[in-house]
């Protein structure tokens, strides 16, 4: 069966003649405004005759079913967690700013790619999620912030995007034309699939790109980040050159801030020196507490003055005061707890190896709200 979202315009045409039978051809158009541009559900769009409604929900229901949700920040971060085929539990996070609010989405239910600090990579892969899902993610994200406007979307949450790379972009083109976000406005944080940032230089498209770095030399990034066992630093960054010169967009770094292990003046240097020639953006994150990482973030005196040491060696740093950390909600805690695990207690950083865990985002504009150390930022 066809999902809401899975279909694009002439599969809804299709779907419409062969479920619903003769309709005005304006009908079509209709539908898919009223998915699309206003995001409503089927059963919403009261312009519509009330059978065909019906017909429509029957036959291309939502692919994702809202499990629960968990609101923090005074209700400025909201967390939802949705069930899907195959018992897929994916998480998104809706962030509300002054000017802007931003929804950061799940590409895949749990992550490949094993990064240790993460609690998506503890909890290991489930599977891809279809352009459909990640949209929908979107669109319940623009209903759930009204009045406010979602006006950016950033793949950071559970799943490396580049891994599903062929799903994402019909998504981010879905986004795109049909739904009308600016595509300066659509982020694609990858932890470093080479391949993947290639083809992302090779589309029409100027998404913007972020990686996540966390170490600025091999023998550490190895441990931190596997996949750099395979793409090392010196590849990553050629792709990025590469990426940077084909769309003229600045990247940006995100940096997740370990106490001990890569928030020394050592590694604030080695991050300036490929930082630097790329002109790229580094948004440092203290690292969000997961149950399955025995170390912890770095504190705040710290990472001032890891910030400022960038500064000093002509970077420019924002660093992001975590939102959500209390309902997991956080870069790095995206987990897809089941709703027993979405409890407001506080939670204690640092834990044990081996305990459950999961979730992904060492990703740009994840639920974090910028402090600004540089005359320039990044909008988000
Ligand atoms: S940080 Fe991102 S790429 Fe690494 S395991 Fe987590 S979700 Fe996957």
């Amino acid at each position: 069966m066809s999902t809401l979202y899975d279909l694009d315009r002439p599969g809804l045409a299709g779907l419409l003649a062969d479920q619903v039978g003769d309709l005005p051809p304006y009908r079509e158009a209709q539908v898919w405004d009223g998915l699309y541009r206003q995001a409503r559900l089927p059963a919403e769009m009261t312009d519509l005759p009330r059978e065909l409604r019906q017909r429509l929900t029957e036959v291309a229901p939502p692919a994702l079913s809202l499990v629960s949700e968990a609101v923090a920040d005074g209700g400025l971060t909201v967390k939802s967690l949705w069930a899907g085929a195959g018992d897929a539990r994916v998480e998104s996070v809706l962030m509300h700013y002054p000017q802007r609010s931003t929804v950061c989405v799940s590409s895949q239910a749990g992550c490949a790619m094993g990064c240790g600090f993460c609690a998506t990579g503890q909890a290991g892969f489930q599977r891809h999620l279809s352009a459909g899902e990640i949209v929908e993610q979107v669109m319940a994200a623009v209903r759930r912030a009204r009045p406010r406007r979602v006006g950016n979307v950033v793949l950071m949450g559970m799943g490396e995007p580049l891994a599903n790379y062929d799903e994402v972009w019909r998504a981010l083109r879905r986004l795109h034309t049909d739904v009308g976000l600016s595509a300066r406005h659509l982020t694609i944080s990858t932890v470093g699939l080479v391949h993947g940032i290639r083809r992302m230089a090779a589309e029409p498209e100027p998404v913007n790109l972020a990686v996540s770095l966390h170490a600025a030399r091999d023998e550490l990034r190895d441990q931190l980040v596997p996949i750099n066992r395979r793409h090392p630093l010196e590849e990553l960054l050629a792709a990025c050159t590469d990426y940077r010169r084909a769309k003229g967009r600045r990247l940006s770094f995100e940096w997740a801030l370990i106490d001990g292990v890569n928030d020394t003046g050592r590694d604030a240097t080695e991050l300036a020196a490929v930082a630097r020639p790329l002109g790229a953006h580094v948004n440092l994150i203290p690292l969000n507490p997961t149950p399955g990482w025995p170390t912890r973030g770095t504190a705040a005196p710290r990472v001032a003055a890891f910030a400022h040491d960038l500064q000093r060696l002509g970077v420019n740093a924002t660093v992001r005061r975590n939102r959500g950390t209390d309902i997991a909600a956080a870069c790095g805690q995206l987990a897809a707890q089941r709703p027993v695990a979405l409890e407001l207690r506080p939670r204690r950083t640092g834990g044990r190896p081996g305990d459950p865990a999961v979730a992904h985002p060492a990703g740009i504009a994840g639920p974090v709200e910028p402090v600004r150390f540089g005359p320039e930022v990044l909008p988000h």
